[in-house]
Formats: structure tokens, sequence, C-alpha cells
């Protein structure tokens, strides 16, 4: 089994290495541990060394694990958002990343005020216009936004992405750096703050933080390799 704490502290290091390389401050960066697949007592090895923001893709796994765990973390939702999952997502989940329709955007922001919740959400953008993945499409974000603007239970954060797979991480930084100026001229032409940036996983979060992201969304090089793939993952 994989020492977390070892493993943990040395993706603390590389992230502090990244934000200096990058000229940014350490705290601008938020690790979110993916600990989708892992149990809670493996989790609790990642809360006893000091972590708090973790993420979980599926509800159905999520669900019984929380209730195991301490309720001072902070749970980010980070798999596909079901509709039919909204009402039970809400409440456990104060940040979710797979806003990735206009229609998901108002049928969430919908539940939110009937609960009474106000989520902080990224919209995910499908920077490779690949067929196979979800997301707005990058030319459509724009478009998008007035209407999203107008839903006030939401808190848009910024945007999310999962990049084209590559082997060699350096090949993923143009997507991270084409999210930052999709940001960026979003921002300048909305005038909505749009903050947050989530991209970056164990294979290229270093790359991520280079380009400016602010949430790297870390699992197996935490937790270890992952013996079965959750479905509902993002992808
Ligand atoms: C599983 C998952 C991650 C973490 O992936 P690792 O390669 O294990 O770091 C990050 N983001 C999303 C959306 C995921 O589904």
């Amino acid at each position: 089994m994989a020492d977390v704490p070892e493993q943990l502290a040395n993706i603390r290091g590389r992230i502090a290495a990244a934000c200096a390389a990058a000229g940014r401050a350490v705290d601008e960066v938020t690790l979110v541990a993916v600990s989708k697949t892992f149990p809670a007592a493996t989790v609790m090895l990642a809360v006893d060394a000091g972590q708090r923001v973790f993420g979980e893709s599926r509800l159905q796994e999520a669900e019984p694990k929380l209730t195991e765990l301490p309720p001072d973390l902070v749970w980010h939702f980070i798999g596909r958002v079901q509709s039919n999952k909204v009402r039970k997502i809400l409440p456990l989940f104060p940040v979710v990343h797979g806003i990735d329709s206009a229609r998901l955007a108002e049928h969430v922001d919908r539940i939110a005020g009937e609960l009474g919740l106000t989520p902080r959400v990224f919209l995910q953008v499908n920077i490779g216009r690949e067929a196979s993945k979800g997301g707005f499409d990058p030319d459509e974000v724009l478009g998008a936004l007035p209407g999203l603007q107008d839903l006030k239970h939401l808190r848009i954060e910024g945007l999310m992405c999962i990049p084209p797979a590559v082997e060699d991480p350096e090949d993923a930084r143009p997507w991270f750096a084409a999210m930052r100026e999709l940001r960026d001229s979003l921002r300048q032409r909305s005038g909505m703050a749009l903050p947050a940036l989530s991209m970056g996983m164990s294979h290229d979060f270093e790359q991520a933080i280079l380009e400016g992201a602010t949430h790297v969304r870390v699992g197996s090089a935490i937790f270890g390799e992952r013996s079965y793939r959750v479905d509902g993952e993002l992808g």
C-alpha cells in the first residue's frame, strides 16, 4: 500500500516548487486530494497528515464514506453530475467541478435554491473538443455566460478541464495555456471575476500550475494506483 503521508508531503513539495517556478504564492493553489475508490481508513491517513480538501466522483461511493470521516473536511464533486443526483450531491459537496452545460447549470441552480444552498461551481470546458468528453465547447462559453450569471444560487468560480491524454506532461501545457487564455478573455468580455482554474492531475499538475491552475486534482500520486475505474468519472 502507498505511504500516504509521505506521498502527500511529496506532492505538497512539488506544488510549492511549481509555484516558486511560476512566481506564484503557494496559497494560490488548492490541492484537491482525489480519494475515489479508496476507503475511509486510507483517506484518514491524509486527514491525519493535515489534508482537508478532497474530491470524489461518484455519489454512491462517497455517501457512506463521508459519514465515516470528520465533518470539517471540504468535499469537491469532480465526477459527472447526473441530474437526478443533484439533490443529494449539493448538501455533501459545497464545490462542484463538472457543470458541463447551461441546462445542467439551470437545474443545479434550481435545486440549490430549494435547498437554500449556494454551491461554488466550475464550468467544465472540453478544451480539446474531444467527442468522448463532456463540457462546454470553448467557443460556446462566452455566449452562455449571460444566462449563467442570472443563476443566483450558483457561485461561478471559474473553469475546469480534463485535456486530451498525452504521454509527456509537457504536451498538456498548451491545453492548460489555452484554458488560461480562454478564462482571461471571458473575464474581460463578461466582467465576471472567474478567479479559478481547476486543471492538472497526478501526471501533469506541475505543468498546470505553471499555466495558472488554482485547483489541482491529484489522486493516484497520493493514494496509489486505483484498482478499478469509477463509472461516472469525467472523461
Ligand atoms: C480521478 C480523477 C482525478 C485524479 O486523477 P489522478 O490521475 O489519479 O490524479 C482528477 N480529476 C478527475 C475529474 C478525476 O475523475
